[in-house]
């Protein structure tokens, strides 16, 4: 409805209360369940989600932990190969397989990425490999679940392991499969503004391997064998919360449904924004997920001002690479590519519950971006 109120407010970003609402009921219900029951930890709700999840990807096991943060450090170790300590990532993604593999004790090395993807390439790979990097992330950067099968190809011709960081692709799928079971392991999360958010934090762990898997079902646990039995080093305590894997098995059976919606408002402001000085990504078809809605454009800073004068939040994803991050002490590499996109790059508000009324001001706010 068009109300004044609504005119003077901005397009969000995000806005968790709505999914609250609409889900309510089942909410309320999932959590009586759960306080009726009695486990907290590990319980009933933990298992069925986990093995709910792997049936919808495809991938042998799910392991539950407490983020995705935690699910990369516990994938990275679960697959790092014998006398290797160096993770191979990208810059622009955020950070985070950075921060968990320094959690772990190993080095990093980046990867530029490829301009049309904004993910690392064989050819960006290739560029910077050298003989202690035994891991290979790839983070399907925005949703767009990214091809991977020549990395795979390459890095295990080399006795490299592949681990896909879908995080901001979960529900994106290709002919090989969906995101999170081409690689050797994977991990995402369950962060509330992800395409399958719980109500605080969760991750997960994806394997098509029965030796990894059992890898990460001891390291989540602090190395446990059994009770109070360290079977091996590099135990962390990282679980999944029995409420929130109820709540997330409220939620995986609307995945598909919510990612087509981003998916179609995405294609809206691609279509708004065709001619202008700002080129929205495009998330077509089912390989992507339609997390975030990435524009880039020359003068940034102008463009923000313009959109927010006609009442659309914009936000930026990510404004510092990794390898120029303060904290993380990065040596000095150069990144072109990923340094380029950094200055360019901006996010446009793309959630499943925007009214059309709010995609339709963005849209036309595009429309009029001189
Ligand atoms: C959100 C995110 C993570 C980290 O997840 P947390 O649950 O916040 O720890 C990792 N990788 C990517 C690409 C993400 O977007």
């Amino acid at each position: 409805m068009n109300s004044v109120g609504e005119q003077a407010a901005l397009v969000p970003m995000n806005d968790l209360s709505r999914g609250i609402v609409r889900e309510r009921a089942a909410l309320d219900d999932a959590a009586r369940s759960v306080l009726d029951s009695g486990y907290v930890v590990m319980g009933p709700n933990h298992k069925a989600f986990e093995d709910e999840l792997a049936v919808y990807l495809g991938a042998r096991r799910v392991l539950g932990v407490a983020s995705g943060t935690d699910a990369l450090e516990v994938a990275f170790k679960a697959a790092m190969p014998a006398g290797k300590h160096t993770v191979l990532t990208a810059a622009n993604a955020g950070g985070y397989s950075s921060t968990a593999a320094r959690r772990a004790g190993y080095s990093v090395t980046y990867a530029d990425v490829d301009p049309n993807s904004m993910c690392v390439s064989v050819e960006t790979v290739a560029e910077v490999l050298h003989p202690d990097v035994g891991l290979v992330v790839v983070t399907h950067l925005y949703g767009n679940f990214t091809d991977t099968r020549e990395i795979v190809e390459y890095c295990h011709e080399r006795g490299v392991l592949v681990v896909e960081d879908c995080a901001q692709a979960i529900g994106a799928f290709r002919e090989e499969g969906a995101a999170g079971t081409v690689g050797d392991v994977a991990a995402t999360s369950f962060y509330p503004t992800k395409n399958l958010g719980a109500l605080g934090d969760g991750g997960a762990v994806i394997t098509m391997s029965a030796e990894i898997a059992e890898r990460v079902t001891l390291l989540r646990q602090y190395g446990w064998s059994s009770k109070y039995n360290v079977a091996i080093d590099g135990g962390v305590n990282s679980r999944l919360d029995e409420i929130q894997a109820a709540f997330l098995r409220v939620r995986l059976p609307l995945l598909d449904g919510r990612n087509e919606r981003r998916r179609e408002v995405i294609a809206r402001y691609v279509k708004a924004a065709e001619g202008g000085p700002v080129n929205v990504l495009p998330a077509l078809g089912s390989h992507h997920a339609g997390h975030l809605a990435v524009a880039t454009t020359e003068d940034r800073d102008d463009v923000r001002a313009q959109l927010l004068r006609a009442g659309v939040q914009t936000d930026i994803h990510f404004p510092v690479p990794d390898h120029l991050q303060v904290g993380f002490d990065a040596a000095s590499q150069r990144l072109a590519n990923t340094e380029r996109l950094s200055q360019a790059i901006f996010t446009l508000p793309c959630f499943p519950e925007l009214t059309e009324d709010e995609v339709d001001k963005v849209c036309t706010a595009l429309a009029s971006i001189t």
